[in-house]
C-alpha cells in the first residue's frame, strides 16, 4: 500500500514562513509507516526543498531559518471582491507540484492536511491538481479546517472523505478506503507519546518544529486549544530529547522550534527536566518559543536554564492592556508580564529576542488599549508583535459574538481571515485604524513615542 501525504498551498493576502511545518500530517505519516504502508510527502510550503530551484528563484532565509514564500497573485474569491488587497498563492510553483506528481507512482490514497480555516481556497486548489493527476485515487482531507467545517469542506472541496478524527480513526479509515485490514500493535490513544513526527519523509528542512505537549489547561475566551484536545498531555522529556537528537543528526539544522501551547505548565516535571537534558546534550543549536509562553509561570531557574540551553526567540503572551485581560480569562496581567521580562533580562536573555504578542481589534477593545499595550512593552525594554484578532469559530468569543448578533454562524470562513476582518466587520476597528496601530508598533522604537502616540490618538483614532 502506498499513501501520498500533501501539505497544501496557502491562499491569502499575507503569509510568511514563521517556522511552518505540518506537524499533524507528519504524525499521520509516522502512524502509517508503523502499519507497514509506504508513505511519500509533498510539502508545498517547504522553502528548503532543493528541487524548488529548478522552478523558481529560491528565497533565502531571514532570521533563524524563517523567510518568505514564493508567491503568485491569483484571482480573488468573489466574496472578497470589495476588499482592496491582492490575493496570492503562497508556496511552491504549480510546475514543481506537477513535476513531483509526474514522478510519483500512483498512490492508493492521498491524504491532504489543512490548518487555518480561511486558507481553504489553497486546499481546494491543491486538491484540484491532485484530482487532475490521479482522478481515481481517493483523496482524504484532514486537519483543522476539515474538523471545524465539515459541511463547508464537503460543499467546496473535491475530497472523497472529510476526516475529522485524530490518529485513532486511521485504522477504520484505511479499512473503508482500501478494504484492507490494518495491523496496529499500538494503543493509538497514546499516539502523541508513542510517535515522532515523521521528518524523515523530507529530503531537506531548514529548521525542525516539535511539540512537547498537546493542548492547554487554561481557557482563554479567544482560543480553541483547550477544545481541540480532550486533555492536556505532556511527553516524557527523555523521549523528546531522543526525538530531537535523531532529527538533528539527519538534517543538521541550527534551529529547533517548540510550538507548544503551554510549555511552562507543570514545569518542575516537564520543561525544567527537558532543559537540563538539552544542556547536557549540548546540540549547538538555537531553540525558539514562538507560541506565547505564560508570563506568570516563568521563574528565574527556568529562565537561567533556557539561557544555558541556547534559547533565542522568546515570545510572551500579553494580548492587550485594560479590562479585557480579565474578561478573556485572566491568563496574564501587566504585573505578570513585567515580572517575566525582568527575569528574562536579569538572566541574560537578549532583549532583541524577547517579544510580547499584542492583539488588535479584539471585541470591545479600544485603540487606546492597543496603544497602552505597545507603550507598556516598550517601557519594559522589549518589542511587540501586533496581530489582528479574529474570532476563531467555536471559541467562547465566537459564541458570544454570534449571540450578540455581531457575527453570522454560517459565515464563510474565508471572511474570518484576521487580515481581512477590519475591512468588513462593523463591530470593530476599521482597516485604517488597525494599520495605523501596527505602524505605531513598528515606529515607536525609532521615534519619540510621546509625540507619535498623541499624534496617532488625535488624528487617526478618535
Ligand atoms: S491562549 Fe494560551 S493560555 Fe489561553 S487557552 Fe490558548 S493556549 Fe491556553
Amino acid at each position: 500500500m502506498r499513501i501520498l501525504l500533501v501539505n497544501p498551498w496557502i491562499c491569502d493576502v499575507a503569509a510568511y514562513d514563521f517556522w511552518l511545518k505540518p506537524i499533524g500530517l507528519l504524525y499521520v505519516g509516522a502512524a502509517l509507516k508503523t502499519f507497514g504502508i509506504d508513505v511519500e510527502l509533498v510539502d508545498l510550503l517547504n522553502r528548503h526543498d532543493p528541487d524548488l530551484a529548478k522552478f523558481c528563484k529560491p528565497k533565502g532565509d531571514k532570521r533563524y531559518g524563517t523567510g518568505k514564500f514564493f508567491t503568485v497573485e491569483v484571482q480573488k474569491p468573489a466574496i472578497l471582491k470589495n476588499i482592496p488587497r491582492r490575493y496570492k498563492r503562497y508556496g511552491a510553483p504549480v510546475e514543481y507540484f506537477e513535476w513531483r506528481l509526474k514522478n510519483i507512482q500512483e498512490p492508493d490514497a492521498i491524504f491532504v492536511t489543512s490548518t487555518m480555516t480561511y486558507w481553504w481556497p489553497g486546499v481546494k486548489e491543491t486538491i484540484d491538481v491532485l484530482k487532475k493527476f490521479f482522478p481515481k485515487t481517493p483523496v482524504v482531507l484532514g486537519g483543522l479546517y476539515a474538523r471545524l467545517y465539515q459541511n463547508h469542506a464537503k460543499a467546496h472541496i473535491k475530497a472523497d472523505v472529510i476526516f475529522s478524527q485524530d490518529l485513532r480513526g486511521l485504522p477504520s479509515l484505511l479499512q473503508e478506503l482500501l478494504e484492507k485490514e490494518v495491523k496496529c500493535d499500538f494503543d493509538l490513544s497514546k499516539w502523541f507519546e508513542i510517535f515522532d513526527p515523521a521528518y524523515e519523509l523530507y529530503n531537506k528542512v531548514g529548521y525542525l518544529v516539535f511539540l512537547t505537549s498537546l493542548g492547554c489547561p487554561f481557557s482563554c475566551s479567544y482560543c480553541l486549544s483547550p477544545k481541540l484536545w480532550e486533555k492536556f498531555v505532556q511527553r516524557d522529556p527523555v523521549r523528546v530529547v531522543e526525538m530531537i537528537e535523531k532529527y538533528i543528526e539527519i538534517f543538521k539544522v541550527k534551529d529547533i522550534v517548540f510550538f507548544d501551547d503551554a510549555i511552562l505548565v507543570n514545569k518542575e516535571n516537564h520543561f525544567k527536566p527537558l532543559l537540563r537534558l538539552l544542556i547536557s546534550k549540548n546540540f549547538q543549536v538555537n531553540y525558539h518559543l514562538p507560541n506565547g509562553i505564560h508570563a506568570r509561570l516563568l521563574d528565574e531557574e527556568t529562565a537561567l536554564l533556557m539561557k544555558e540551553a541556547g534559547f533565542k526567540t522568546i515570545k510572551l503572551g500579553y494580548e492587550t492592556s485594560g479590562f479585557l485581560q480579565k474578561k478573556t480569562g485572566g491568563k496574564v496581567f501587566d504585573e505578570d508580564l513585567k515580572r517575566a521580562v525582568e527575569i528574562l533580562l536579569k538572566t541574560g536573555h537578549d532583549p532583541s529576542n524577547i517579544q510580547a504578542y499584542v492583539m488588535v481589534n479584539m471585541p470591545f477593545q479600544k485603540p487606546e488599549d492597543v496603544v497602552n499595550a505597545i507603550k507598556f512593552c516598550k517601557s519594559l525594554g522589549i518589542s511587540v508583535s501586533v496581530n489582528e484578532y479574529t474570532p476563531i469559530p467555536f471559541t467562547k468569543d465566537w459564541y458570544e459574538l454570534v449571540e450578540l448578533g455581531w457575527l453570522q454562524p454560517d459565515l464563510d470562513p474565508i471572511l474570518l481571515n484576521n487580515s481581512l476582518i477590519p475591512y468588513w466587520w462593523k463591530h470593530g476597528m476599521d482597516a485604517q485604524t488597525v494599520q495605523k496601530l501596527k505602524q505605531l508598533a513598528r515606529n515607536i522604537y525609532e521615534k519619540d513615542d510621546n509625540s507619535l502616540t498623541s499624534m496617532m490618538i488625535k488624528k487617526s483614532i478618535n
